[in-house]
């Protein structure tokens, strides 16, 4: 299966053939300010992903860089060198057929954000300790 996705304006679209896992609520201090509340993600490798049209990277951190589309800011790719892409999965075309499993880094969230959807909310990275919403 192929999943297509393009930011807001339409001036990058990407497809990526790899068989998409689920969705991770990030609340991390950088998701949540350049997505306005969190970044929902899921990983592909870079070699299953084809672009058209130019991304416009920020280096976030020592290692990790986000892309968005320079025109609509659109918030669409995150990635730390590793090969991988963290796509922003609102920028799919749906149906996707997705689930979201988890949220992470749920200690920097936005105080007016409280999960309600029952999945395991991890203080930080996943695996590390839970907490209650
Ligand atoms: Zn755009
Ligand atoms: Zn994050």
């Amino acid at each position: 299966m192929t999943q297509t996705a393009s930011c807001l304006c339409g001036a990058i679209r990407y497809r990526t053939t790899h068989v998409l896992g689920p969705v991770t609520a990030c609340h991390c201090t950088q998701c949540r300010k350049s997505s306005g509340n969190f970044a929902a993600a899921t990983p592909a490798p870079w070699d299953s992903i084809e672009i058209e049209g130019e991304v416009t990277w920020y280096a976030s951190s020592e290692t990790g860089r986000r892309g968005f589309c320079g025109t609509c800011g659109s918030y669409l790719f995150w990635e730390e060198g590793d090969g991988i892409a963290y796509l922003m999965a609102g920028a799919f075309d749906g149906p996707t057929g997705l689930r979201m499993d988890a949220h992470i880094f749920y200690a920097d969230r936005s105080d007016f954000f409280r999960a309600t959807d029952g999945l395991p909310c991890f203080a930080a990275g996943r695996g590390g300790p839970q907490v209650t919403p």
